[in-house]
């Protein structure tokens, strides 16, 4: 690789990394893309679920692919509120969704990955994997190329970091540090083999449909985040994540936390008679739209999580990736027309961000996680409270409703009160 020069070298064969390579080498210019993995997806960790519109950007009916790693299309999503041994349950099903384009899919990253890596090589693009990249390469203050953890050196007229959460070629490049403990989330996840029919009778689906939990509540013991049971074809993905800051503060394993959420009542039952296959756990940029690094210097571009590209409330963050790798292709590829790689062509690529839902959301979202923090009952109270509230809803033993109604203002009024329940309601209509 000594003294060899491309158009672009891009660092991170995950979403961003690839949708970059993708549009480049479409275009015509030399890409080099440095994976550290020993294959594409062996360090990725997601919870699943893909959506449909940025890939079909990118790779048009992407689905329609016999061999397109995706797995089930969502045609239902629930959200459950979880207390110790029970679950309010809300949810969304749309016949809508069983039509193409789907919203979304179930994926599983590896073999994701390697699917999606490939239509960057078929699309001209080289693809190194087993290749750290350990250092940038400056000249005159500008990045001209990468250093990798065998000794190599590689130039290019650009570099773009899509090296995900802690992106070490950001933090070379001088332009983020690293991450500290409350911008980012801890996940960890399994995936749990289940034979095909059995998860579509226990999630109530139709032949080859998907489904999508999330969980609020007691799962998180206290901390900040929520917990996922997704449908693939002929696995589950079960995981949990929440704020780092938060695993440091209560001091809980995050296996553990896995663990109980395994023996919680309701989740127990949809996994039961389900075996392990694999245990993975991923940090996950959540500092949003205040910790966005800047995106561009002389000679370097950085999209995805690299650039806390992720919107947490959403679980969105993959298609975001997608979208800001294209665009940085296609501010490069301009770059290249233009002979101009410096800052001031590059700034282009956040124009074209601003343009897009990437920076409208991020800023729209940027004060969420404050705001929920600021009603720490909606973890430690509320769960609890609704549960309670259904239960008493739901039974009938004889007592007259009015006395239930009684029961159910008695414990509002003990554990938060009626005028500070109408101030929290207030409070989450501006987080929503
Ligand atoms: C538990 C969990 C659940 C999630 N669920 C969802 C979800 O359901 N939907 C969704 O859209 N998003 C989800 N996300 C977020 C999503 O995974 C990320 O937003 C997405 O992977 C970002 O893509 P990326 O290309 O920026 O980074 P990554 O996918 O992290 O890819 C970065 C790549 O760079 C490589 N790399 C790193 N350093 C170097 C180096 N020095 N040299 C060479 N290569 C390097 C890595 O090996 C990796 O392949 C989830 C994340 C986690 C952890």
């Amino acid at each position: 690789m000594a003294d060899e020069k491309v158009n672009c070298i891009v660092v991170g064969a995950g979403p961003a990394g690839v949708s970059a390579a993708i549009t480049m080498a479409r275009a015509g210019l030399s890409v080099v893309v440095l994976e550290r993995g020993e294959y594409p997806g062996a360090k990725n960790v997601q919870g699943a679920i893909l959506y449909t519109q940025m890939l079909h950007e990118i790779i048009p009916n992407f689905w329609k692919d016999p061999k397109a790693a995706i797995e089930r299309p969502v045609t239902e999503q629930r959200l459950w509120v979880m207390s110790d041994d029970s679950a309010i349950q809300l949810g969304f099903k749309s016949d809508r969704w069983l039509k193409e384009p789907h919203n979304c899919y179930t994926i599983v990253r590896v073999p994701f990955d390697q699917w999606y890596a490939k239509k960057a090589e078929e699309a001209g693009a080289t693809l190194v994997c087993g290749m750290t990249v350990s250092d940038v390469i400056r000249a005159n203050g500008r990045i001209v190329g990468v250093k990798t953890h065998d000794g190599e050196q590689l130039l290019a007229d650009c570099v773009i970091a899509a090296d995900g959460v802690n992106s070490m070629v950001a933090q070379m490049a001088g332009l983020r540090k690293e991450l500290r403990s409350d911008e980012v989330a801890l996940g960890v996840k399994e995936i749990l083999a289940m034979p095909r029919e059995k998860i579509e009778d226990r999630f109530c689906l139709e032949r080859g449909e998907g489904a999508t939990n999330e969980m609020l509540g007691k799962v998180t013991q206290g901390m900040l985040g929520y917990a996922f049971l997704y449908t693939n074809k002929e696995t589950l993905s079960l995981g949990i994540g929440c704020k780092l800051s938060d695993f440091q503060r209560t001091r809980v394993k995050p296996y553990e936390l896995l663990e109980a959420l395994k023996n919680h009542p309701i989740v127990r039952r949809l996994i039961a008679g389900s075996s392990s296959l694999e245990y993975s756990a991923h940090l996950i940029p959540e500092g949003g739209y205040h910790s966005m690094p800047p995106l561009y210097a002389d000679g370097i571009l950085i999209a995805g999580d690299a650039a806390q590209m992720i919107n947490p409330t959403h679980r969105e963050g993959s298609n975001l990736a997608m979208t800001a790798g294209k665009l940085a292709g296609e501010t490069v590829i301009e770059a290249k027309r233009r002979g101009d790689f410096s800052a001031r062509t590059l700034s282009l690529f956040r124009k074209k961000l601003e343009a897009t839902y990437i920076i409208k959301d991020l800023e729209d979202h940027k004060d969420v996680e404050e705001k929920v923090q600021k009603i720490p009952e909606l973890i430690s109270v509320y769960p609890d409270l609704l549960c309670e509230a259904a239960y008493e809803y739901f039974t009938v033993d004889g007592l007259p409703k009015r006395d239930h109604q009684r029961r159910i203002i008695a414990r509002i009024r003990r554990q938060r009160g009626m005028f500070q329940l109408l101030k929290d309601a207030f409070r989450l209509r501006k987080v929503i």
